[in-house]
Order: structure tokens, then C-alpha cells, then sequence
């Protein structure tokens, strides 16, 4: 089977130095906020070209402290897209804020900016901005949407890491960025953990204390905070996984510039191609079709494993369905979460493989 992920292909050097790591913290004796935290949260800021980041326990929480520490929170709305993993809408209401939802463009599943602009009232504070797949497209339109309306731009980097978009990494467009370092993430760990990255001390500072119960030194509570950290093992592998980064995204890159040039059936549509030859990572590899579920079917039968990302809009979720939207509807994302599906562009995969899955599409036939 030809898997959406496959840990057990990757390189035994990494293997090999992801042991050597773990067994280096273990035999430190400490486990939570030490120096392998510390080196992590270095190498991330100077990775990503930002001047502060706090490692959390997941992109979730990386979201909620980054609102709370923004005062956001009762009363105040936050719109995000309906096509995103539950999580990013999760943490908003987590927050205590109240999730807004616009509508996306059907050729990348991004956020539409009519739309977006169209959901902005009193009460919004901040536009979430999610690199849905792996994609940074426009974000100086966002940024400038956001500060015309007063409100923030915080953005959703659970699956863009390493995107790059005029020459900056994710995450700093806006006020911050929020990563996850969830295993199959195009970054992660063995395990959950997040990261928050940001150029504004102020903001540092206050997640940094969140994520520790509120704690400015030990036993001094000045905030109400919650307990997200991220923890000594998990620093050392993302240090190892770091260093192959590059690697997997270009093979990443690689991968999904064969499956445009090579899958052309009529019966499948793929999404738009980058505008910027670095601004999308390729977390996943989303393509459309009428005749999902018969593709779906016919994938499995030919050992090809594949997902879909998201089946459910957020909007249609039983816990959210008294969750404000465009007046205009979601016409966009209802039909594309009917639509999409990914296949495996892991970086694992080799060309035959890449080969064999662009073959296997061209040759379905819906009857
Ligand atoms: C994975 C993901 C999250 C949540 O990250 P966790 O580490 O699982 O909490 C949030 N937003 C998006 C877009 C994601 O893909």
C-alpha cells in the first residue's frame, strides 16, 4: 500500500540521530523547559527569520495563547475559513472568542478576501489565516486588509512550514504565527507539540508566561494561564528533523510539480499552481473530482492510500452550527469539501511510485 505517510521509509540516518538524541535527554535527568527547548526555540526563530519563538504543546494552544495573549477573547469575533482541521476554529473558541467564517476560492481552498472583508464587524479583532495545504498566497493583501480594519492578522502555520512568500517564511505577515509539529506535519515530532513565532516582544512575553500556568517565576502567578509545554524529548527530535527540513520539502516540491505535469484525466481537477515557486510546501497534494468516492474506491484497489481534507465544513459540524458566516453563504466550501481528496506526496516516495499513482489517475474511467 502505497501510504499518505510512511515513517518506517525514512533515511536510517535520521532514525539513527533521532535515537542519539532521545537518549542524550533521558540521561540529562530534566524533561520539561530546559536547554533542548531553549536550542529548539533558537534555531526555529532563526529558522523562520523571526525574532521570538515559544514552543507550546500543540498548534492548537499555539493559537488560543496567541489570541489570549492578544486579550481576545469574550466578545470579540475572529474570522477563519470552514475548511481547515477543526482545530483552527477550535482554539478561537477555546479562547472564549467567537469564530466567524468566510468563504474560500475554489482553485487553491484558500480564504476568498471579498468574502473575508464581508464578515468584518465591531466585533472583529482578527482575521486567522490559515496556509490551508501548505500555500502562502497574497499576504501582504491580508496584512494590509487587517490594517486597514484595525484588526490583527495572525496566521495558521500548522501546514506551511518553510513556505516562503516574497523571501519571508510564514508566520510573519501578521502579529504572530502558530505552528504544530504533529507527526505528520511537514515538521514534527514523535508526539504532540506547537510552536508560537513572533516579532513583537510584548506578545513574547505574555505566551511565554501562559503556557506555564501564567507563571512569571516560580510560584507567581500574574496571569491565568494553562499548562502547554513543550516538552525536553520532543525539542531534540524537532532539532534532528530540522536539518532534513530542506530535503523533504524540495522533495515535497518535486513530487507535486511531476503529479501537475503528468496527471491530465478530464474526470480529475487539480487546484492552481503557486504564484511564487517557493510559496507552497505541499503538506498535502489536493486534487477535485465529481466522481470522488468511485476514485477513492479505485485508489484502494490499487494500493494507493488517500484522505480527504476536510469532508465536513466547520459550518456543518453538529457543535457549530450556530456559527455566523458570510450573509452571502459558503457556496465554495460546501462544494469543494464534496470535491477534494489528497494523495500521498509524503517525501519518502520515489518516482516510480510518483509515476505509478499519476498513471493509476489517468486511467480511471467513471463507469
Ligand atoms: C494540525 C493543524 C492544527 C492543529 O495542530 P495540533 O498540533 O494537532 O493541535 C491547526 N490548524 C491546522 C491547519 C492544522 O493542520
Amino acid at each position: 500500500m502505497l501510504l499518505m505517510n510512511d515513517f518506517h521509509a525514512e533515511p536510517s540516518d535520521l532514525t539513527q540521530d533521532i535515537m542519539v538524541s532521545v537518549q542524550r535527554v533521558i540521561e540529562s535527568g530534566w524533561y520539561i523547559l530546559g536547554n533542548e527547548l531553549k536550542l529548539f526555540e533558537q534555531e526555529w526563530a532563526e529558522h523562520c527569520g523571526t525574532d521570538y519563538c515559544i514552543g507550546v504543546g500543540n498548534g492548537m494552544d499555539a493559537i488560543e495563547i496567541i489570541l489570549r495573549s492578544l486579550d481576545i477573547g469574550s466578545g470579540d469575533e475572529v474570522i477563519t475559513t470552514p475548511n481547515t482541521a477543526f482545530a483552527t476554529v477550535l482554539a478561537i473558541i477555546r479562547a472564549g472568542a467567537t469564530p466567524v467564517l468566510a468563504d474560500i476560492d475554489e482553485k487553491t481552498g484558500l480564504l476568498r478576501k471579498e468574502s473575508a472583508v464581508r464578515c468584518i464587524s465591531s466585533k472583529t479583532k482578527a482575521i486567522l489565516l490559515v496556509h490551508l495545504y501548505g500555500q502562502v498566497l497574497d499576504v501582504e493583501e491580508w496584512a494590509q486588509i487587517c490594517t486597514d480594519h484595525s484588526i490583527y492578522l495572525i496566521e495558521d502555520c500548522a501546514q506551511s512550514h518553510q513556505s516562503i512568500w516574497n523571501g519571508k517564511h510564514a508566520g510573519n505577515f501578521g502579529i504572530a504565527g502558530a505552528y504544530s509539529f504533529y507527526p505528520t506535519k511537514n515538521l514534527g515530532g514523535f508526539g504532540d507539540s506547537g510552536a508560537i513565532i513572533t516579532q513583537n516582544s510584548e506578545l513574547a512575553d505574555k505566551a511565554q508566561k501562559l503556557r506555564n500556568y501564567g507563571q512569571n517565576q516560580r510560584y507567581h502567578h500574574p496571569l491565568i494561564g494553562l499548562n502547554s509545554r513543550l516538552d525536553e524529548v520532543q525539542a531534540a527530535i524537532l532539532r534532528v528533523r530540522m536539518k532534513w527540513l530542506s530535503i523533504f520539502t524540495n522533495r515535497r516540491r518535486e513530487i507535486a510539480n511531476r503529479y501537475l505535469n503528468t496527471i491530465n484525466s478530464p474526470y480529475l481537477q487539480l487546484l492552481s499552481e503557486p504564484v511564487q515557486p517557493l510559496s507552497h510546501v505541499y503538506h498535502l497534494f489536493v486534487l477535485r473530482s465529481e466522481f470522488r468516492t468511485l476514485i477513492q474506491g479505485y485508489l484502494q484497489q490499487h494500493e494507493i492510500q488517500s484522505f480527504i481534507h476536510y469532508p465536513i465544513p466547520i459550518h456543518k459540524q453538529e457543535s457549530c452550527l450556530q456559527v455566523r458566516t458570510d450573509p452571502n453563504g459558503l457556496p465554495n466550501s460546501e462544494s469543494f469539501a464534496n470535491t477534494c481528496f489528497s494523495i500521498p506526496c509524503h517525501p519518502q516516495l520515489t518516482d516510480e511510485q510518483v509515476m505509478y499513482i499519476s498513471d493509476v489517475l489517468n486511467d480511471f474511467r467513471p463507469n
